[in-house]
């Protein structure tokens, strides 16, 4: 492994990563795969073709991470929910996914996350047991799926004290104890798709975002920049279309079914010293609860509903007061200090990509339909891929491209996504050593959003700006510490992962975004930052 300050990848290879690119300048016009769309599921299929020697153009009509996969709950899930309903080869396909995420393509951007059911009045005790056999079920699948108890360690009944000390703002009134369980977090979802993203682009892949499909056939797609609005013409062996809530817009056979998930986010003083993650039961359901999790930036996301949406797919989803509502009281029910409506910071909604299979659209609830992905080929060669996960974009994408290969008569090499690690990947513990070594605190933090790749980050940040180490290390908003984003990860997301505009560098790049108030005091740094990468390349003459 390189050390985490080293601009060389992972691979060893110490040449230039190719970089991201807004719009269509430079794009290859004669490829062997298009790949429409850059969320999770896109992004993967570019990895794995790239890396299986294929000649790859991979494009987004808005950028990396702009539709469902910025809208996660951010967690790499075991398939507990499915073994629940007797789906066990899905429970097994997630538990297998996570620990390869884990544990070998991406330790620097996921850890292991405690999560508390707590067992108050709310949970009957046949409920708990109910629960407490779930996680055993949990803990069986991870050594199923040979993922070490030192990622992912077992589960435990806690004493009522236990409970207590690890959520202090609990309900105290009739908690009898908890059950506390581990599942994989991410450091942020956005972060992952750029960087696979980024590993696609370095094993050969154009990786062009603000460039959208207009019209696809199996061997043809007709593209233009969105920047410039200039069309494109391109040919191809094979088109994977992995456009999410928006593949049926490129292909008639394939219909989908969006349900809208919403979270909001809170500050952490709504619930001060919450050191895990916590499940607050759904009243009146059985085995179904809301989710309150901290953040690796300390803010605490509250979610999830399931809200069929019906009519056309709105670019972002907008959450309802309804939905706000729901989860205000499912949560407050748990803990001592009821929530309100001022402790929401921000708020966001995203659709799952579910694919219809019924007969009759519109009929039924979306949490029926299948979560698991399905790859379909289309009769105009267009190999489609929705449904799925974030946790299992890795083995979605082997699945297309293993479709898009067969049905094209492609040659290419065998998958070899499961034991490639993404960029900056390097061991957990290595890493949380160097961070805590890091002389800076904005050192600090590259280390942990962009692993191994802290050191490439600083260097193309102090060459894309001509400023001094300390300025590209401190914080974009001085006095603002719910913004702790730092100016080099907005110069190197110009750089090298595709950011064109202030939306791409505050909603995807970083998640200042998410709250609305943050945002705001940041937008000057974004416009700042987007001038002086431009300035400076007049400068210097590229
Ligand atoms: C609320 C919610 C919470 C979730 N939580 C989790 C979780 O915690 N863990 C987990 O594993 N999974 C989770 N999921 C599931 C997971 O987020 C999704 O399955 C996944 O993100 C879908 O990714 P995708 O790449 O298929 O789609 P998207 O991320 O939507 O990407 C599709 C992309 O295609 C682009 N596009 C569309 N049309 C065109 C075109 N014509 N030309 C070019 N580009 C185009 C869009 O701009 C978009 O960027 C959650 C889902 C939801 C809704």
């Amino acid at each position: 492994m390189t050390s985490p300050t080293s601009p060389t990848s992972p691979t060893g290879s110490s040449r230039t990563p190719r970089r991201i690119t807004p719009g269509l300048a430079g794009a290859p016009t004669d490829v062997d795969v298009v790949v429409v769309g850059l969320g999770v599921t896109g992004a993967g299929v570019a990895l794995d073709a790239a890396s299986r020697g294929l000649r790859v153009l991979a494009v987004d009509a808005h950028d990396l991470a702009f539709g469902t996969s910025r809208f996660s709950s951010k967690l790499v899930h075991g398939g507990l929910r499915y073994l629940a309903s007797g789906q066990v080869a899905i429970a097994h396909e997630s538990a297998v996914e996570r620990g390869i995420l884990m544990e070998t393509t991406a330790p620097h951007l996921t850890h292991p996350l405690p999560s508390l059911i707590p067992l108050g009045p709310g949970v009957s005790r046949p409920l708990g047991a109910l629960a407490g056999a779930g996680l055993v079920g949990g803990d069986l699948l991870r050594r199923a799926a040979r993922t070490s108890a030192d990622t992912l360690p077992r589960p435990r009944r806690l004493s009522a004290a236990e409970t207590r000390q690890l959520a202090p703002p609990l309900r105290t009134e009739g908690l009898r104890g908890g059950l506390l369980g581990w599942d994989g977090q991410l450091e942020d979802d956005a972060r992952l798709v750029t960087t696979i993203a980024r590993t696609a682009a370095d094993r050969g892949a154009a990786v062009h975002t603000h460039a959208r499909v207009v019209a696809a056939t199996g061997t043809s797609v007709q593209l233009r920049d969105e920047l410039t609005g200039a069309d494109l013409a391109v040919t191809c062996r094979t088109v994977v279309n992995a456009a999410g809530v928006w593949a049926g817009d490129l292909v008639d056979d394939v219909r989908l079914r969006p349900s809208r998930g919403t979270h909001l986010v809170l500050r952490p003083e709504a619930l001060p010293h919450l050191a895990v993650a916590v499940f607050a039961p759904i009243p009146g359901e059985t085995n179904r609860f809301v989710l309150v999790l901290p953040q690796p930036d300390g803010q605490l996301y509250v979610g999830l509903t399931d809200e069929p949406v019906d009519g056309p797919v709105p670019d972002v989803a907008e959450p309802t007061e309804v939905e706000i509502g729901f989860l205000l009281d499912v949560v407050s029910a748990s803990f001592a200090r009821p929530l309100r409506r001022s402790d929401v910071v921000g708020a966001f909604a995203g659709l799952r990509p579910l694919l219809d299979t019924s007969d009759g659209a519109g009929e039924g609830s979306t949490a029926d339909l299948s979560r698991k992905h399905a790859v379909l080929t289309s009769p105009s060669g267009v190999v489609t891929i929705v449904g799925g996960k974030l946790t299992t974009y890795r083995r979605m994408a082997q699945d297309a491209v293993d479709a898009a290969v067969a049905s094209a008569g492609l040659t290419a090499g065998p998958c070899v996504t499961a034991t490639l690690p993404l960029l900056g990947a390097a061991p957990r513990e290595a890493l949380a050593e160097e961070a805590a070594r890091a002389d800076h605190p904005g050192r600090a933090r590259l280390v942990r959003r962009y692993g191994a790749d802290a050191g490439l980050v600083l260097d193309a940040a102090l060459e894309a700006s001509g400023w001094a180490a300390d300025e590209v290390l401190a914080p974009i908003a001085p006095g603002h510490a719910t913004v702790p984003t730092v100016w080099a990860e907005l110069f190197f997301g110009i750089t090298h992962e595709g950011a064109a505009d202030v939306a791409d560098l505050l909603d995807r790049r970083t998640r200042v975004g998410l709250v609305p108030a943050d945002r705001e005091v940041a937008v000057p740094a974004a416009q700042r930052a987007l001038e002086v990468v431009a300035a400076h390349a007049r400068q210097s003459g590229r």
